[in-house]
């Protein structure tokens, strides 16, 4: 009798749908005989920029070197990140991108009998990595489409390993104030680790948010996940990385592959950390195209979730699937959210200005042909 080898795998992986990315521009083309030039993708939260020219220079000195296997340790990255976020380089664990980061504290942390909490309309990976380790995730009802991270603390059992906190939170955009996460930490037991996944917090302007690593002194059981994929815009490199105390630091240092971030991101990672401009021009770019999708969204009288971020989730009503097509015949790539619960909206990245109004242009077009629903 042939064997289900799919019923082999383990039961959280069995259970599991995988990731769904933003559609890649030339997979559009291809599907609907479009040229990829005339396509503009605001559907991953990448950004708008294009590389910086020191990150690219980097880069490709950095080709020479690809039949030696890169720095396992990643000196030089960890060296600068180190400086710029004022740390030792013992508390910084780098990543494939911050979402290796995030599986390896699930792997080192949690098993198959720990609960793992997060929040309704979370970032999709947190519940992937709790079911791939065969954990029980503990989705916690949102408050106004953000995390309630007093129900967050009242979910905590004596089998809750971690706590996932996205601040600011995709795909809505989400934030809570310094008081907020300090206040919620301080009644977070202290054998409980919390991810704090700062991905977009470079974004943050005003003082009244939380700066993670600042809180790191006086709650060990913190973790801060950041990335290089978003506003320092080196997506497909894949790079992320934890700051942590170093004694967890070493523990996930032991689980994570050995060469897990390559020598062309390590190279052009630590030359953007030097990239001041770039990063300025990235939440320049960012604010003004926030402000210019707002007024055109009230404009239109469309209802959104204010966003902290550099995407916005845009409500377009019980049509979305079918306005996400047709904004794709437009050429326009955004993100349906409906498997994050949310099959009202759909995610736009914030780009550049005129790819913003070609967005809005082709969404007036879209809801005119679509209609709206109820
Ligand atoms: C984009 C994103 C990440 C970062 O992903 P990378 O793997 O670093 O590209 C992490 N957390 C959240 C909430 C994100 O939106």
């Amino acid at each position: 009798m042939a064997i289900d080898y799919q019923s082999l795998a383990v039961k959280g992986v069995q259970a599991l749908s995988p990731y769904q990315p933003g559609k890649p521009i030339d997979e559009l083309a291809r599907e609907l005989g479009l040229n990829p030039a005339e396509i503009i993708k605001l559907a991953s939260n990448e950004n708008p920029l294009g590389p910086s020219d020191k990150a690219l220079s980097a880069a490709k000195a950095a080709l020479s070197e690809l039949c030696l296997y890169p720095d396992g340790n990643g000196f030089e990255l960890k060296q600068a990140l180190a400086g710029r976020l004022g740390v030792e380089m013992s508390q910084i664990t780098l990543g494939n991108g911050s979402n290796d980061v995030l599986e390896v504290i699930a792997r080192c942390f949690a098993a198959r009998d720990s609960e793992i909490i997060f929040s309704q309309y979370a970032f999709a990976v947190y519940p992937i990595v709790t079911q791939a380790i065969g954990a029980t995730g503990v989705s916690v009802p949102a408050k106004d489409w953000g995390h309630d991270l007093d129900a967050m603390v009242a979910a905590v059992t004596d089998r809750t390993r971690l706590i996932f906190v996205a601040n600011p939170n995709n795909p809505t955009g989400t934030v809570h104030t310094a008081d907020a996460v300090e206040a919620f930490l301080e009644k977070v037991p202290e054998n409980v680790l919390v991810v704090l996944d700062e991905a977009y917090c470079e974004y943050l302007k005003g003082g009244q948010y939380p700066d993670g690593i600042r809180l790191l002194s006086r709650f060990p059981n913190l973790i801060v996940c950041r990335t290089f994929s978003k506003a320092w815009g080196l997506a497909a490199l894949r790079v992320g990385y934890s700051v942590s105390s170093p004694a967890i630091a070493d523990i996930l240092n032991r689980v994570r592959q050995p060469f897990n971030v390559d020598t062309i991101a390590l190279a052009a990672a630590t030359a953007v950390l030097s990239d001041e401009a770039y990063l300025e021009r990235s939440c320049e770019v960012n604010a003004a195209g926030l402000r210019q999708l707002e007024q055109a969204l009230d404009d239109m009288g469309l209802p959104y979730i204010p966003s902290a971020g550099n995407f916005i989730a845009v409500e377009v009503g019980e049509r979305a699937q079918e306005i996400y097509q047709a904004l794709l015949a437009h050429g326009v790539i955004v993100r349906p959210v409906a498997g994050y619960g949310m099959p009202k909206h759909l995610r736009v990245s914030v780009g550049l200005p005129e790819e913003n109004s070609r967005f809005i242009e082709a969404l007036g077009h879209s809801l005119a042909s679509v209609g709206q629903g109820t």
